[in-house]
């Protein structure tokens, strides 16, 4: 085909399910592509000599080398070379926020629009589940130094998954009953059905890594312990689970509830009746998964606050799409400055009008309250899901070093902590970050722990990420 023909063919669009259909359930809202449409869709690839798109994946997949072998009608082959790269290529071709990664770096994309990587990977998986395919890698045989990984969330997964792929005996604690950290606690299975992330648990399974849910690290037992009991080393994958708080009065009232609180009750499957108006607040992607989660729980008067506008929001504009398509309202420049209540309860939020002040260098510019333009909004309950730190394990007997952000303090190329046999990474390193870079870490802790346990150097050819990526 020549550049001419593939630059002529359009994006394709999934199928969808219908708004009111969806809102009632809590089934997956976007359908993958048909071979058809993959093919057309891989058909639109201009297979750049400089590949910019794997410089935007945070795992660096060999985006053009994948959608060539589909192209070419090979699609085992093709995920195949996904899995060289991505430990989790269910998970991340669902849930990673394609148009400020790959696509976002796609050529196609400057003029036009770029290239539906993430539905192509995703077909590719797709594929496979549907033609029954093995999608367990062999593993090696066992060797006698062993990893305890805290926490089974991405960074977690990651690191087992190459760790006991090179043979060493893992097991991963989770304080939770549920597996796959905010992947499951988190992300709605509209977005990511949970049958995905059972596949993924199974094949960690199948190479012997050991799982322990419901322990609490810090809690049950200490890292220390855990050393005392024979693992050599330790990955700290604990997330960052803390709802921040909004700093206003009456915010302990009832019926205020937090974002990552909220989802992670009803995804664990509590049925939470929390009334019917609801008003969340924030702008990311954690706002929008509860707003949308509130209305398949029965709320049907749900709408956002936010205190810049619609440019400036953190979420993806497919979800904000979404969200609309399903009838939530966007309250843009409006924030919350006062939660009153009656006998305990909440029953009104008094709100402040904001303009846009001055724009730091990257364009973002801050809110700035309106004198004298507070009004009120009755409400039935109130979710905050403005951002999460990280809640460190309660562990007197080691202490590590934090970051003025209160994320584990880690050398920057192997995310060893301040404790030589302990490794950090994910968000409990990064802050609440994605899904692909908590991947990327899990994959670098690995590597730092492989090489750790046989007296390695942890620095040898290796460079920090952000130069890595500058370099390539
Ligand atoms: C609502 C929501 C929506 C999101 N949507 C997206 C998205 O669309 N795309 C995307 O890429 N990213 C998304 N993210 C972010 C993404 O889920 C996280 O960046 C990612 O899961 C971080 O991985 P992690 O392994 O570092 O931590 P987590 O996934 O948070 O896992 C940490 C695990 O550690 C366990 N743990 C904590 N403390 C202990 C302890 N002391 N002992 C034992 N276990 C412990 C926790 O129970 C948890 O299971 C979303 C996050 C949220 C909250």
């Amino acid at each position: 085909m020549k550049p001419k023909e593939r630059m002529a063919i359009q994006r394709q669009m999934p199928r969808e399910l219908d708004p009111a259909e969806r809102i009632t359930n809590f089934d997956e809202v976007v359908f993958g592509f048909d071979e058809e449409t993959a093919v057309k869709e891989a058909n639109r690839c201009l297979q750049c000599k400089k590949t910019t798109c794997r410089d935007g994946c945070p795992i660096h997949n060999d985006i053009p080398a994948f959608i060539k072998l589909l192209r070419e009608g090979k699609p085992e082959e093709a995920y195949w070379k996904v899995r060289e790269t991505s430990s989790l290529p269910a998970i991340c071709s669902r849930v990673c926020p394609h148009e400020f990664q790959c696509e976002g770096s796609c050529i196609r994309g400057k003029k036009g629009d770029p290239v539906a990587i993430g539905m192509l990977e995703r077909y590719l998986v797709d594929w496979m589940r549907a033609n029954d395919k093995n999608i367990m890698q062999s593993c090696a045989l066992p060797k006698d130094k062993k990893v305890a990984i805290v926490g089974s969330g991405p960074a977690g997964m990651t690191t087992a998954f190459y760790l006991a792929h090179e043979g060493y005996p893992c097991t991963i604690y989770d304080s939770l009953s549920v597996l796959g950290g905010m992947l499951t606690v988190g992300i709605p299975a509209y977005r990511l059905p949970r049958d995905i992330i059972e596949a993924e648990f199974a094949a960690l399974k199948n190479c012997g890594v050991e799982i322990v849910p419901g322990v609490t690290i810090g809690k049950h037992k200490s890292v220390q312990q855990l050393k005392d009991e024979g693992f050599d080393a330790v990955f700290l994958g604990i997330g960052a689970h803390a709802s921040r708080k909004l700093g206003v009065d009456g915010e302990d009232l009832e019926g205020v509830l937090h974002g990552v609180d909220y989802l992670r009750r009803v995804n664990i499957g509590e049925k939470l009746d929390i009334g019917n108006k609801v008003v969340v607040v924030g702008g990311g992607n954690v706002a929008i998964d509860v707003a949308r989660t509130a209305l398949r729980q029965g709320s049907d008067k749900v709408f956002i606050l936010y205190r810049r506008t619609k440019e400036e929001m953190p979420a993806s504009m497919a979800e904000i799409h979404h969200l609309e398509e399903e009838g939530v309202k966007i309250e843009f420049l409006a924030a919350p400055v006062k939660i009153h209540g009656e006998n305990g309860r909440l029953t009104k939020i008094e709100c402040i009008r904001m303009k846009l002040g001055e724009c730091d260098a990257s364009g973002r510019c801050r809110p700035v309250p309106i004198d004298d333009s507070n009004f009120m909004i009755e409400a039935d309950a109130i979710i905050p899901a403005i951002s999460q730190d990280v809640r460190h394990m309660d562990d007197t007997e080691t202490s590590f070093d934090t970051t003025r952000w209160n994320t584990y303090e880690v050398d920057e190329v192997s995310l060893q902590t301040s404790v030589p046999w302990i490794f950090a990474g994910g968000d409990a390193v990064l802050g609440p970050q994605t899904a692909a870079k908590a991947v990327y870490q899990g994959k670098v802790a690995a590597e730092s722990i492989r090489r750790y346990l046989e007296g390695e150097d942890l620095h040898a050819g290796r460079m920090p990420e952000e130069e890595a990526s500058e370099e390539g």
